[in-house]
C-alpha cells in the first residue's frame, strides 16, 4: 500500500464553529491530515483540550498572560506544544514552511493578515473567513495569484459552486452564465418587518438550519451574510455583480447553483452540515468521508424558493451597492457591519439599526485610491469606517 504524505494543517480560529468542525473531519483521517498549529482568541480551556486531543506543534493566543498559563498547563500534561503570542505569530504560522494548508476560520477582518500571509506563501488556503476577502478584494486575489496559493472556498454556497465547476479555472468564464446563491432566509424570513426593530440578540442567533458563531448568525438574520457572500463570489469566481443572484430556499438542501451558457443548471445538494465543504477543501481534488449524514430525498420536505424581500432585508442590497461603488467600498461595508453587529449583540443598537448604520457609512466614507493598494491602507480604511460606524451609532 502506498503511504500518503500527510497534509500539515494550521487551523486559525480552531475554537469556533468552523474550527471545531475542521478538527472533527481531520480526526476521521489521521493517515491523511496532521494538525500542526491551532489558534484561538479566547476560550483557552477549549484550546487546551484541542491541544491534548490533536497534539499540534504550535498553539497561538492573543495575550501573553493567557499564553503563558496555557504553556504551563500543556507542559504539566506532558505536551511539547509551543505556545506563541499575538497577531504577528499568527501570520508566521500561516506562512510557515512546515505548514501545507491553512484553514482560515477566524471571524471578521482580523483574519486578513494571516490569510494574506498564507496566500503569499503559496499555501492551500481554505477560506471560511469571508470577511477577509470582502475587505481585501482585488488586493487579496492578487496576493493569491502572486504567491501561487490554492484558494479553496469553505463557505457552503461557494463550495457548492466550486464543486459544480470544471477543475480548470481557465474554463470557468466559458461555462458560467450566472450563479445563484441560495439563502435560508434566517430566523426572520416570515416575521412582520415592522416588528424587526424589537428583536433580541438571542432571537437573531436562533438559526433554523445551521449552528454557527454569533456574528455570522446575526449576519444571517439580517441577510448581510448573503451580501458578504455575493462579494465573496464576485472575487472567487471573477463575476460581475449582476451575474450573481440570490434566491431564498428555506430547506438549505440545495447549497447553490451554476446556470451555464446553455441554460443547463448545475446544483450541489446535501444535508446542511459544514463538514461537507470543509472535507472537500481538505481533500480536493479527492473526496473523503466527512461525517455528514446522507441526504435522503424521500425524507426531505418539499423544496421551496422565493425572491428575497428587500424591505425585510435591506442589508442584502447594500452588497451590490458596495460592489458598484469605488474600490474599497466593500471594506467599508464590512467594517461598519462588524461594529454594528457587535453593538447589537451588546444591547447598544436595534436590529434594524445594523443595516441603517452600514448604509450611512457607505454614504459618508469615501475610500481613497492609496487605501486599497496595501494591507496598511486597507487596515487604515477599515479603522476609518469603524470610527464612522461608532459615530453613527452614538448619534442614534
Ligand atoms: P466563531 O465565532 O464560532 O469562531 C471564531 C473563531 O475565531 C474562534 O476560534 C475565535 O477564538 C477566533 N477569533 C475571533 N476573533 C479573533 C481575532 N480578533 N483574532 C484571532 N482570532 C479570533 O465563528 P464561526 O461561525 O466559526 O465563523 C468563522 C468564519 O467562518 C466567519 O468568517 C464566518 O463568516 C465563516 N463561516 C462560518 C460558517 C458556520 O457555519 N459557522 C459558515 C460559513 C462561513
Ligand atoms: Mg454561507
Amino acid at each position: 500500500e502506498k503511504s500518503l504524505t500527510r497534509l500539515r494543517v494550521c487551523v486559525l480560529g480552531s475554537t469556533g464553529s468552523i474550527g471545531g468542525n475542521t478538527l472533527d473531519v481531520m480526526a476521521r483521517h489521521p493517515e491523511r491530515f496532521e494538525v500542526v498549529a491551532l489558534s484561538a482568541h479566547s476560550r483557552a480551556d477549549v484550546l487546551f483540550e484541542q491541544c491534548v486531543a490533536h497534539r499540534p506543534r504550535w498553539a497561538c493566543l492573543p495575550e501573553a498572560d493567557a499564553a503563558q498559563a496555557l504553556q504551563g498547563r500543556l507542559r504539566a500534561a506532558g505536551l511539547a506544544t509551543e505556545v506563541l503570542v499575538g497577531a504577528q505569530a499568527l501570520e508566521q504560522l500561516a506562512g510557515h514552511p512546515e505548514v501545507d494548508a491553512v484553514m482560515a476560520a477566524i471571524v471578521g477582518a482580523a483574519g486578513l493578515g494571516p490569510c494574506l500571509a498564507a496566500a503569499r506563501a503559496g499555501k492551500r488556503l481554505m477560506l471560511a473567513n469571508k470577511e477577509a476577502l470582502v475587505v481585501g478584494g482585488a488586493f487579496f486575489m492578487q496576493a493569491v495569484e502572486q504567491g501561487g496559493a490554492t484558494l479553496l472556498p469553505v463557505d457552503s454556497e461557494h463550495s457548492a459552486i466550486f464543486q459544480c465547476l470544471p477543475e480548470a479555472r481557465a474554463r470557468w468564464p466559458q461555462v458560467i452564465d450566472h450563479i445563484v446563491l441560495t439563502a435560508s432566509g434566517g430566523p426572520f424570513r416570515q416575521r412582520d418587518p415592522d416588528s424587526l426593530h424589537a428583536v433580541t440578540p438571542d432571537e437573531a442567533c436562533a438559526h433554523p438550519n445551521w449552528v454557527m458563531g454569533r456574528k455570522i448568525s446575526v449576519d444571517s438574520a439580517t441577510m448581510m451574510n448573503k451580501g458578504l457572500e455575493v462579494i465573496e463570489a464576485r472575487w472567487l469566481f471573477a463575476l460581475p455583480p449582476d451575474k450573481i443572484q440570490v434566491l431564498i430556499h428555506p430547506q438549505s438542501i440545495i447549497h447553490s447553483m451554476v446556470v451555464c451558457r446553455d441554460n443547463s443548471v448545475l446544483a450541489q445538494l446535501g444535508t446542511p452540515d459544514m463538514r461537507v465543504p470543509i472535507a472537500y477543501a481538505l481533500s480536493f481534488p479527492e473526496r473523503v468521508e466527512s461525517g455528514a449524514a446522507a441526504l435522503n430525498l424521500l425524507n426531505v420536505p418539499a423544496l421551496q424558493f422565493e425572491a428575497p424581500d428587500l424591505r425585510r432585508f435591506p442589508a442584502l442590497d447594500l452588497a451590490w451597492q458596495a460592489l458598484r461603488g469605488p474600490e474599497g467600498s466593500t471594506a467599508v461595508l464590512n467594517a461598519a457591519n462588524e461594529v454594528a453587529v457587535a453593538a447589537f449583540l451588546a444591547g447598544g443598537l436595534r436590529f434594524t439599526g445594523i443595516a441603517a448604520t452600514v448604509a450611512a457609512c457607505l454614504e459618508s466614507v469615501q475610500p481613497a485610491a492609496d487605501e486599497v493598494a496595501s494591507v496598511e491602507g486597507l487596515l487604515a480604511l477599515d479603522a476609518r469606517a469603524r470610527r464612522q460606524a461608532q459615530a453613527v451609532i452614538a448619534r442614534g
